[in-house]
């Protein structure tokens, strides 16, 4: 291929593939091109133009790609747990060594600043550590059976084959944390990943097989028919777990596919987080969380303050502390020096924030900056808004945004506001600010969602459970208890008469 400016900004570029043209996907081993030779194309959102294309597999080619992992599960199913920890580490050290064109190339597709991107990307490798570690920990129990003289042992193994399906947002850590948890525990994968952030998954596996994961192990299938793809890794016999990260809708989907055949299944859904700050908070604190929180990657995180509910007493001195922080934002291309924030992903991701925002300015919000698209950037681009007086009638306090707006309601007593924060369907994480120890443990207690700030805004770490209930799905990641996701127990009762 013609060797384009921003090529020019990784130093590997055979990391991303891009020594030919398309970039290929990984099956058994090999880096192979669909055999239609469709491709498509991937996109620079912060520079509406296209980086490069990508080989587009037809679903026969995922079929094939998850026969392959299950030969491969039949050899790797018993490889030994020291031999599964040296490979993690060693794929953790070569993601390391090659942060900063990860991070590179991560801003590149996704749009996100570089300081996110190189964030995501250690965070990413964490997971690697960490279940390099725990592969050296699965364990079993034995205990003495009702019946006299039978003992019972349970053992655990890997379930086999997975489907492992990611989102765009986080384009590196969603693999890790899905495939360190995988390997750790002797399953084999074919990974399905976001077509819009295809560059970074392409380099994931290259790491992977420079760091010596057998081939068939770990299969990488590029496309852009995510339904097609989506329907045979959740429908095809031998896959016997799927992991998803992603929509709540699509989530749903995904179940009922995987119904006809019984997978054992982990989502990790879309979110609506409430913020709560009370009246006796350490607001410059509240506030710095929230920035945080609510603007990492533009918004467009899972976990991010969708509803930020603020003590009425508070209110008016907390929105002038969000504001004054909001103001010193750099938006701009990722990759410029200074930037803070970044594009959003698509045109698409762009309209939906615009219709919240119009409809939350339709009953009666008022915006203290931003609100608009910065089309003097780019048709991707948002400007950073925080909305003052947002009402519970308005789609910012229904649905996820998924964007840089910062939607602030006002609240009175403690009951009122666990109500709110409980109306939504989803439940994924939530954050409180108070100085009261006794409340901070009674509403964490009552927030209906998987994951709690107290007292911050970073939820996300390698060693917590990360996970949702209600409709944010089921599973937990990270943790010790990710690599359970991808264990079957088996008991033996042992008679010893
Ligand atoms: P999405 O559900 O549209 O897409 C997620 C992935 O699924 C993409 O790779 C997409 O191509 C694929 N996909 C789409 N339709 C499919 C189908 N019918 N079958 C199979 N695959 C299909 O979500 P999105 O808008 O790309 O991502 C953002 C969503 O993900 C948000 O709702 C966000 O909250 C959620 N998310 C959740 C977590 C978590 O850990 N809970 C983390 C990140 C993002």
């Amino acid at each position: 291929m013609t060797n384009p400016e921003w090529i020019t900004k990784v130093k590997d570029v055979e990391l991303f593939d891009l020594k030919v043209q398309p970039a290929r996907s990984f099956i058994g081993g090999k880096w192979v091109v669909a055999s239609s030779g469709q491709v498509f194309d991937v996109e620079d959102p912060g520079r509406n133009r296209v980086l490069a294309s990508v080989t587009d597999m037809a679903v026969e080619e995922t079929r094939e790609a998850i026969e392959i992992a299950h030969t491969a599960f039949q050899k790797y199913r018993h490889s030994s747990v020291r031999e599964r920890a040296a490979i993690l580490r060693r794929w953790y050290e070569l993601i390391l060594e090659n942060a900063d064109d990860l991070a590179t190339m991560m801003t590149l597709e996704n749009g996100k600043s570089l300081a996110d991107s190189r964030g995501e990307v250690v965070y990413a490798a964490n997971f690697l550590d960490w279940f390099a570690g725990e592969a050296l920990r699965i364990n079993g129990d034995s205990h003495m059976a009702s019946v006299p003289n039978n003992r019972i042992l349970t053992i655990k193994q890997p379930v086999g084959v997975v489907g492992i399906i990611t989102p765009w947002n986080f384009p590196a850590a969603m693999i890790t944390r899905k495939v360190g948890a995988a390997l750790a525990a002797g399953c084999t994968m074919v990974i399905r990943p976001a077509a819009e952030t295809p560059f970074s998954a392409i380099a994931l596996a290259k790491l992977a097989e420079r760091a010596g994961v057998p081939p068939g192990v770990i299969n990488m299938v590029t496309s852009n028919s995510p339904a097609e793809h989506g329907l045979e890794l959740t429908t095809n016999p031998l896959i016997r777990k799927v992991s998803f990260t992603g929509s709540t809708n699509v989530g749903k989907i995904l179940t009922k596919q995987s119904s006809s055949t019984l997978k054992k299944l982990s989502l990790e859904l879309g979110g609506n987080a409430p913020f709560i700050v009370f009246e006796d908070a350490d607001l410059e604190k509240a506030a710095d969380a929230l920035i945080a929180c609510k603007f990492r990657g533009s918004g467009q995180t899972c976990v991010c303050a969708n509803r930020i509910f603020v003590h009425s007493n508070v209110y008016t001195q907390f929105v002038q502390l969000v504001y004054d922080r909001v103001s010193k934002f750099q938006l701009g291309y990722g990759l410029d020096e200074g930037v803070t924030h970044g594009p959003l992903v698509s045109r698409k991701a762009v309209h939906k924030v615009q219709e919240h925002v119009d409809d939350a300015l339709n009953k009666g919000a008022t915006a203290l900056t931003g609100g608009s698209v910065a089309y003097e950037m780019g048709p991707c681009y948002f400007h950073p808004t925080v909305l003052v007086d947002a009402k519970y009638n308005m789609l910012i306090a229904q649905e996820e945004t998924f964007g840089p707006v910062c939607a602030l309601f006002k609240f009175s007593t403690e009951e009122e506001v666990l109500k709110h924060a409980n109306s939504t369907p989803v439940g994924l994480a939530g954050y409180l600010f108070s100085k009261d120890i006794s409340r901070v443990f009674r509403v964490a207690e009552a927030l209906e969602v998987g994951m709690v700030g107290c007292n911050t805004g970073a939820v996300s770490d390698v060693l917590s459970p990360f996970g949702g209930v209600k409709e944010s799905g089921y599973g937990r990641e990270g943790s010790q208890h990710g690599i359970s996701e991808y264990l079957d127990i088996k008991s033996m009762t042992i008679s010893i008469d």
